[in-house]
């Protein structure tokens, strides 16, 4: 037996029992004639004491040659400690060591093995398995797995299946690139990796298995913004005989369920909003409601007096900035070079500071009065104290710079306390968006998306006007699901292609097998699927879901702990009937 105990349960409840342990070492004092060692495992860290008087010499003579994560066995006698450590949970006891093993040897790590260690990101994710006897890094996959259990368990419950799907497939057009995979078997032809699941679960749905989900692998080849992954994970689900209401209903209880099991926070009905009402209110349609500052349209207040920017301006929009009155005119300045960076993208700011007093000063008095500037803060909701922040420009554009603006400053003030659980649906999603690049409609979420009944004609007349029966999970201001009501008939679903753009020949192609099962008894059906990195990150209080991937990619798309990807040799490149033409 490799160990009686763990390095985490001894107390003083042990004392005088005779254990076996084993583990790395993670610190060591040597006074010569004694040695302590901290023994570290999974479960904590355990004091070894190894004393002249009571050890062996060839113990202690190994013991004073043992190094940082060397792995050992020892054994011997829970003794209590003489200067207790009421912060560990084994802090009453150390073990008087009679015989050691050295199981394995180590070189000296690149970085410290610590709850705050001395390594950079890319130190660590080279040597990651270092990284992963860390705590807070163990811990974050300990709690992963809680929160995937936690949904297993609530959906299996509910009566849903796990039912696993090929990764090698052909394309889905989910609106990013494929991974390809070559086929040695089928010369020049090429699997795509799945960017979800998403026809495998409708065709499920066909073959009758009611309440599907799986914890799955989606790949889909983005240009990394922040904090994404290439391969990330989704709980992904599809329900048969369901409305929008049924599937808003199930997954509400999952998301609450979560809530309550792993952060024992209880939450009452989640709020709905129009796709809408949620750019209108927050430029956003993912917006974070634990705190205000809601949008404030002033057009009918600000268009009537000489002020050529506003009055040129298809929106001119405000939020009240809670006691922002109290920011320096150096902080204002700050705020307005902010949104004037390129990635915001806004030609200016104006502002108008509410005073206790209940008067008002703005950066273009020039042009308002004191009753305009009160209309002003009657619409933003501005009270005596706060800052309203004006931007102004064409509609769309305004309301994101607003929106990240909005952000910004939640963020400075301490608004967005991870510890406040705020979820919401946006539901009623336009069906298309227009795409500039190729002038062409795209999908908003993917082309197996119901319009909204009766809504089918108004696709000829004002295709932008369409809205689908799609929803959003929003949680704190991030995205953690999205779904739809699909399409399940033939004739519709072949409408939609051609709207996308599709020949008939080209959605056959691509398309055919499911809309040949479409033929075979559909049943109507519906789903979403929930980002599990990114829920994780969320309940676990915390912004980047690396934290919670054993094995992330950089934001290069790599691995460099691996490093992957790499060139293949000639010879896998003949057998796959590959030639490069790299240029440059
Ligand atoms: N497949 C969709 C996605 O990955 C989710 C869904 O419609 O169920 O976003």
């Amino acid at each position: 037996m490799y160990r009686t105990h763990s390095n985490g349960e001894l107390n003083a409840s042990h004392i005088d029992t005779q254990v076996t342990l084993a583990g790395w070492v993670q610190k060591i004092r040597n006074k010569g004639f004694m040695i302590w060692v901290d023994l570290r495992d999974r479960y904590g860290i355990t004091q070894l004491i190894f004393d002249e008087e009571r050890t062996s010499k060839k113990v202690m003579e190994i013991a004073s040659q043992l190094g940082r994560e060397f792995v050992i066995q020892i054994d011997g006698t829970v003794i209590e400690r003489e200067s207790k450590n009421p912060n560990m949970p084994t802090g009453d006891i150390e073990i008087l060591v009679k015989n050691i093993t050295v199981l394995n040897k180590s070189l000296t790590p690149p970085f410290t093995i610590e709850n705050e260690t001395d390594g950079g990101e890319d130190l660590r994710m080279k040597y990651r398995y270092l990284d992963i006897r860390r705590k807070p890094v163990r811990e974050n996959l300990v709690f992963r797995h809680k929160v995937t259990m936690a949904v297993r368990n609530y959906l299996s419950e509910k009566n849903f299946v796990e039912v696993e799907t090929p990764y090698l497939i052909k394309s889905t057009p989910e609106g990013a690139r494929d991974f390809v995979v070559p086929s040695r078997m089928n010369e020049g032809q090429f699997y795509a990796l799945p960017q979800s699941p998403q026809t495998f679960k409708q065709l499920l749905m066909v073959g009758g298995m009611d309440k599907y989900f799986q914890i799955v692998k989606c790949f889909r080849d983005e240009d990394l913004r922040a904090d994404r992954q290439p391969e990330f994970t989704q709980i992904d689900c599809e329900m048969a005989f369901v409305e929008q209401e049924d599937i808003l209903n199930t997954f509400e209880g999952l998301t609450r369920h979560l809530l309550k099991e792993i952060n024992g926070v209880e939450v009452s009905d989640f709020p709905r909003m129009t796709y809408d009402e949620a750019m209108r209110t927050y430029g956003n349609d993912k917006p974070d409601i634990r705190f205000g500052m809601e949008f404030g349209e002033l057009n009918d207040v600000t268009q009537h007096k000489d002020f050529n920017v506003f009055n040129q301006a298809e929106l001119v929009v405000g939020i009240a900035v809670p006691g922002g009155n109290s920011f320096t005119r150096k902080e204002i300045d700050a705020l307005i070079d902010w949104v004037k960076r390129p990635q915001i993208g806004a030609m200016g700011m104006v502002y108008c500071r509410c005073n206790e007093d209940g008067s008002f000063k703005s950066s273009v008095d020039k042009f308002y009065d004191q009753d305009d500037l009160e209309r002003w803060a009657d619409i933003t909701g501005a009270k005596p104290g706060d800052l309203i922040c004006v931007l102004s420009g064409a509609a769309d554009k305004v309301r994101s710079q607003l929106s990240a603006l909005r952000m910004e400053l939640a963020q400075q003030l301490g608004l967005r306390d991870p510890k406040v659980f705020a979820p919401l649906w946006v539901v009623d999603f336009p069906l298309l968006e227009w795409d500039e690049e190729t002038q062409r409609y795209h999908a908003m979420h993917h082309p197996f998306t119901s319009p909204k009944p009766g809504q089918l004609d108004l696709l000829e007349t004002d295709p932008g006007a369409v809205k689908a029966n799609a929803y959003d999970l929003v949680l704190n201001g991030n995205e953690i699901g999205g779904g739809s009501i699909r399409i399940h008939d033939k004739e519709t679903q072949s409408l939609m292609f051609d709207y996308l753009g599709f020949t008939p020949e080209e959605a056959k192609a691509q398309f055919g097998f499911l809309m040949d099962a479409f033929q075979y008894g559909a049943p109507p059906h519906g789903g979403i699927a929930f980002g599990l990195d990114r829920l994780v990150a969320i309940l676990g209080g915390q912004e980047t879901i690396r934290d919670f991937i054993a094995f992330p990619k950089n934001n290069a798309g790599r691995d460099v702990m691996i490093d992957a990807p790499a060139p293949i040799d000639t010879a896998q490149l003949e057998e796959l009937s590959l030639q490069l033409n790299i240029k440059g």
